[in-house]
């Protein structure tokens, strides 16, 4: 779906008036329309078809074949209007040519029947079945001399149902639009670049790529549109990168003695790969420039280490530094993490969460306002509680693709910004990474620590669910810890929440009897939160039942089995992410997927690559072949605007030859002054997401 408030390129004044003052649109299509994200006319034009049917090829009645989708030519015979045993009313038109007739049939629309007059001749287009003869079910129409057609007859566009639009309403719309607001869009592309690349002229684009005559313009116009899409992104993300270059950071050395004492307080050495990260980031933090990195590795790499340890780093060097994570259980979970690794050398941390209130929050504050504390730990809630740091160094944040300009910008201190650590182990194919991180550095760790076994997937049947619940009582005698996932049942939360909460008494009442179930889902308080979480922790819980809460980050090695209900109902980096909660040291651990009756061939298909494959990277890959880039990596939260039309996987070719043109505009001219047009449509496409006073 497109986002909303995201309006399209081209600034041309007169494409920004409303949909709602145009002909034909009311309040109530208005607000179809708005639920689309469809505000002006230049959005209505990139409205776009997701395909085009081919009506253009008639076949005589006599050759039609049932179950196809076909097109006709034919008189009117006749038309009669009858009603079915449950009084439903029913429009039947006969329609005939040389070779034979048909019977076109419409439910509930009885007043269509004027439509047709005896003698004229119609084109018809719909799905072929057979009943008491040839029939169509609610075919589209229209006549045969009226005009330039636009249901039929050619290549149809198909546009993405919606609720309050009626397809053929919508197709006359659009066809409409095109005709008189198509010649108003102004080509903000440079000549010699449309020239360069062969691309169409922008109206022409949009004319081809919702009326096109063949195939090929339709491709055509869509190729142009891909191009804009890939140079606007690519065009913003240059301009950061520009203004990156400009701005002033702390010069961070460390303190060694401090850094080995904390280092042999961990209790394992370093991986390999964990080094050269460590490394990577010592080294951006002793340039003047804040370093923008991005580190990914897979679930279980370490990556928290590799962080406290940069937050060492900092420290020692007089800096006071942050760690922000997008959920409240694992705010505790580094908290506690940070303070039993930091307070015995004298470093104080601190947790910002929703727990924390009144006088104590306003305490915690102050200690960092005065430098006091030197680490604080919590969620993005950090931000907005206007905590000031007395010298932020570093700010490090976990499971989250990008930390805003925005929010960087908050963190501004005396002109200063902070190095900042962003951790993902969502890993991001290397076309993407490119494109979604084109002005962060990227760090990988590419390995496990040492002697992990990886864990051991299996499918199950949900008739036969209780195996998987006799496999967890197993583990249980044997000391494990278990975590049982209810993914979303229904869109909402509530759902959500009855699911895992009946489970969990089910089980304890049930077949798991003889352990301690707990529950942890969204909805419970913070306190609560962390209560379930140290029993599960400590043992006292052995079994926890969880939404999808547990999802990212959650570090408890003595668990060994992750049970998944409706494992269907997940994408495949979710699932990866879930299994990620176990095999977190050297025992053997498990994952069972439980799925439903009605899975498809493509839903086992995708279940099945969890069995086969337990490198992250591949998963992604396959996920990102199946999905899409926007869902999966919310280009939203990446502080990205969506793509319209391109696909970055498909499109890898286009991105390239688009990238290096847009890098090349804004090494001739930094702030686009040259290309004032061009100018005005970045700035609009990456409205509020490009940030600071980077353009213009
Ligand atoms: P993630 O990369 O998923 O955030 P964590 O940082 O939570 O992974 O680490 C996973 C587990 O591996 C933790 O229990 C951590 O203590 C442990 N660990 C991290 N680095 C090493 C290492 N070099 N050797 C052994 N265990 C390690
Ligand atoms: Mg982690």
């Amino acid at each position: 779906m497109r986002r909303q408030g995201v309006s399209s390129p081209s600034l041309t004044p007169n494409l920004s008036i409303s949909v709602q003052d145009l002909k034909g649109v009311g309040p109530k299509r208005a607000e179809a329309f708005a639920r689309l994200g469809v505000r002006t006319v230049t959005d209505a034009l990139y409205h776009l078809p997701l395909r085009h049917e081919d009506r253009s090829h008639f076949r005589p009645i006599r050759d039609l074949r049932p179950g196809f989708q076909e097109t006709v030519v034919g008189e009117v015979k006749g038309a009669r209007i009858s009603l079915t045993r449950r009084r439903v009313k029913i429009l039947s038109v006969i329609v005939g040519d040389r070779t034979g007739s048909l019977v076109a049939k419409w439910f509930r629309q009885p007043y269509l029947k004027n439509r047709f007059p005896l003698g004229k001749q119609f084109i018809f287009s719909g799905k072929v079945t057979w009943g008491s003869g040839l029939e169509m079910m609610n075919p589209d129409y229209e006549e045969w001399d009226a005009g330039e057609q636009v249901h039929t007859g050619r290549l149809v566009p198909i546009y993405p149902r919606t609720e309050g639009l009626y397809p053929r309403w919508l197709r006359n719309f659009m066809k409409g639009l095109i005709a008189t607001w198509t010649q108003s869009v102004q080509d903000f592309l440079p000549q010699e670049i449309s020239r360069r690349h062969v691309l169409m002229a922008l109206p022409d684009a949009l004319r081809a790529i919702h009326f096109p005559e063949t195939k090929e313009e339709a491709e055509a116009g869509k190729r142009r549109l891909v191009f804009d899409d890939l140079l606007l992104l690519g065009l913003g993300v240059a301009m950061r990168r520009q203004a990156a270059e400009a701005e002033v950071a702390e010069v961070i050395t460390g303190r060694r003695e401090l850094e080995q004492t904390v280092l042999a307080r961990l209790g394992f050495p370093l991986t390999a790969g964990q080094e050269r990260v460590l490394a990577d980031i010592k080294a951006d933090m002793a340039r003047p420039r804040p370093m923008t990195r991005l580190l990914q590795g897979d679930v279980g790499s370490g990556k928290t280490a590799v962080a406290l340890l940069a937050v060492v780093h900092a420290v020692g060097s007089g800096f006071q530094a942050a760690i922000m994570v997008p959920t409240e259980v694992l705010a505790e979970q580094h908290y506690l993490k940070a303070q039993a690794l930091l307070e015995p050398v004298g470093v104080r941390v601190s947790l910002f969460s929703g727990a924390t209130l009144g006088r104590e929050r306003e305490r915690r504050r102050r200690a960092i306002t005065t430098g006091e504390v030197q680490v604080a730990v919590g969620t993005h809630a950090l931000l907005q509680e206007g905590v000031t740091f007395h010298r932020l160094g570093l700010v490090i944040v976990d499971e989250q693709h990008r930390f805003g300009v925005k929010q960087r910008a908050e963190l501004t201190a005396k002109g200063c910004y902070p190095h900042t650590l962003v951790m993902t182990a969502t890993p991001i194919p290397r076309t993407l990474a490119l494109t979604l991180y084109g002005d962060l550095n990227l760090s990988t760790i590419d390995e496990l620590p040492p002697g992990r076994q990886p864990v051991k997937t299996q499918l199950l049947h949900e008739g036969i669910r209780l195996q998987a619940y006799q496999f967890v009582m197993e583990e249980v005698r044997k000391g494990g810890a278990a975590y049982i996932i209810c993914p979303l049942v229904e869109e909402s939360v509530d759902g959500d929440l009855k699911a895992a909460t009946g489970l969990a008494a089910e089980l304890q009442q049930g077949i798991l009897q003889i352990s301690s179930v707990g529950c942890l889902h969204g909805r419970m308080r913070t306190e609560e939160k962390r209560e379930v979480m140290n029993a599960f922790r400590n043992g006292q819980i052995q079994v926890l039942v969880a939404t999808t809460v547990v999802e990212v980050g959650m570090d408890v090695p003595r668990a060994t089995v992750v049970v998944v209900e409706h494992a269907e109902r997940l994408g495949l980096t979710q699932l990866h992410q879930i299994r990620g909660r176990v095999g977190r040291n050297q025992t053997q651990a498990h994952c069972i997927l439980i799925h439903s009756h009605h899975l498809t061939d493509e839903g086992k298909a995708r279940l099945q690559a969890m069995v086969e494959c337990t490198d992250g990277f591949q998963i992604a890959e396959r996920d990102l072949e199946i999905r899409g880039p926007g869902d999966l990596f919310g280009t939203r939260q990446a502080g990205l605007p969506d793509l319209k039309v391109a696909h970055l996987l498909r499109d890898a070719q286009l991105l390239e030859v688009a990238w290096r043109e847009a890098f090349m505009l804004v090494e001739d001219s930094p702030d686009l002054s040259a290309y004032p047009l061009l100018r005005d449509t970045v700035r609009h496409r990456w409205e509020g997401t490009l940030g600071l006073a980077s353009v213009g």
